[in-house]
């Protein structure tokens, strides 16, 4: 199982997609879930309960979460000292990562480090001199021996050209990165009325996937190079196995799982404070025997359900998007797994030629990665 561990709710970035959205959000969800506004800001259970609820899971995955974890450097040495995990890995921003001492950087598995693109781009995201910041410490994370998965992350809306900023992120002459991940900024708030996500998401957005799964296919032809663009690897993976469950494809509520400062067990990191779907406590719980949560309508009618997994259980329960514009969402992904089907018969020749392997489409499963954007 995986677990994010969330270390704090603060933050010391002020990003527009969470911090922004979150002054401008009043509207209430439709979850009906009570909320508990109450919970303590950083961690206040033992590591004892959390080594106690770990030991029960031989393959218990731990992920720093926030907020920002590394505001919580000595919470985390203190797990990594005391907790008998499988692996550790940290969602970060990386504006601290230079906090924390190379023994324990060198031991995460995977680091997720929050990056949209070029720098002109990251900055008006993240703010200024943001960019910078997180390069110097991922170059000092690297010099320091770090040999993990790093994996740039971002977050994508309207001011993404998502061909050209992951090109970038994959060839620059600054940091280029071999693992990318990307997640819509979409459904998640009450501000469909105030985005213009409709004539981005069919003008732009659609045709620069397509572009991008060619070029994707294009370098697998020319260097045998399979790379790991997530949402990309992941459906592909998916066809290629013909791996088609209708399972979450992030894990959540199935297989990944978040602790809250306070010790209860939730869905999802955002689904933090939803007291109705608190699913019990680190220090009683068996992490082998929680109980699970699917997606329900309108996903489960879907005809790409098998595929999708229905994207976010976070939006498919509080429907912050009311239908017409959350089928914008869907159709992105419609996009996404069309063009990635379309590729498949070059992919196999590929593979049947032996330019390329099976082999090197496999990747480690919910590691943060929703997979679906
Ligand atoms: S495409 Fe949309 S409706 Fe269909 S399963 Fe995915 S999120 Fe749900
Ligand atoms: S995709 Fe949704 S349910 Fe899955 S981890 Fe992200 S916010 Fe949570």
């Amino acid at each position: 199982m995986f677990f994010h561990v969330i270390l704090t709710g603060e933050c010391n970035s002020q990003c527009r997609y969470c911090f922004g959205e979150a002054i401008d959000d009043f509207e209430d969800d439709s979850s009906g879930s009570e909320v508990d506004y109450c919970l303590p800001k950083t961690m206040d259970y033992d590591v004892y309960l959390l080594a106690r609820f770990c030991a029960h899971d031989p393959e218990c995955v731990l992920t720093f979460y926030g907020g920002e974890p590394l505001l919580c450097v000595e919470e985390i040495k203190e797990i990594m000292d005391g907790v008998k995990a499988k692996g550790f890995m940290i969602q970060t921003n990386g504006l601290l990562l230079d906090r924390l001492e190379p023994k324990y950087v060198n031991r995460f598995h995977t680091i997720l480090v929050s990056i949209d693109g070029d720098e002109e781009l990251t900055d008006f995201y993240r703010g200024e001199g943001t960019f910078k910041k997180v390069i110097r410490n991922l170059r000092l994370i690297k010099r320091n021996g770090f040999m993990g998965e790093l994996i740039a992350r971002m977050t994508v809306m309207e001011q993404t050209d998502i061909h050209k900023q992951v090109s970038w992120l994959l060839n620059n002459g600054e940091f280029p990165f071999s693992s990318i991940h990307w997640q819509l900024n979409a459904g998640f708030w009450n501000d469909f009325a105030r985005r213009d996500f409709k004539q981005w998401s069919e003008g732009n957005y659609n045709q620069g996937i397509r572009k991008l799964i060619r070029f994707w296919v294009d370098c697998m032809e020319k260097n045998g190079a399979v790379l790991k663009l997530y949402p990309i690897l992941g459906v592909a993976y998916s066809l290629l196995h013909g791996e088609e469950r209708g399972l979450l494809r992030c894990g959540g509520g199935w297989t990944n799982y978040a602790i809250q400062t306070d010790g209860h067990i939730i869905i999802c990191p955002t689904m933090w404070g939803m007291k109705n779907y608190y699913l019990g406590h680190i220090s009683h719980a068996d992490p082998l025997k929680l109980n699970k949560i699917f997606v329900g309508k309108p996903c489960t009618e879907c005809d790409t359900y098998n595929v999708c997994g229905g994207r976010c259980l976070y939006a498919n329960i509080t429907k912050r998007w009311n239908g017409e514009a959350y089928s914008l969402v869907c159709a992105t992904v419609r996009n996404l797994v069309e063009a990635v089907a379309k590729e498949i018969p070059r992919i196999k020749e590929l593979v049947e030629k032996r330019e390329i392997s099976l082999k090197d489409f496999e990747y480690l499963k919910y590691n943060g990665c929703e997979i679906i954007p």
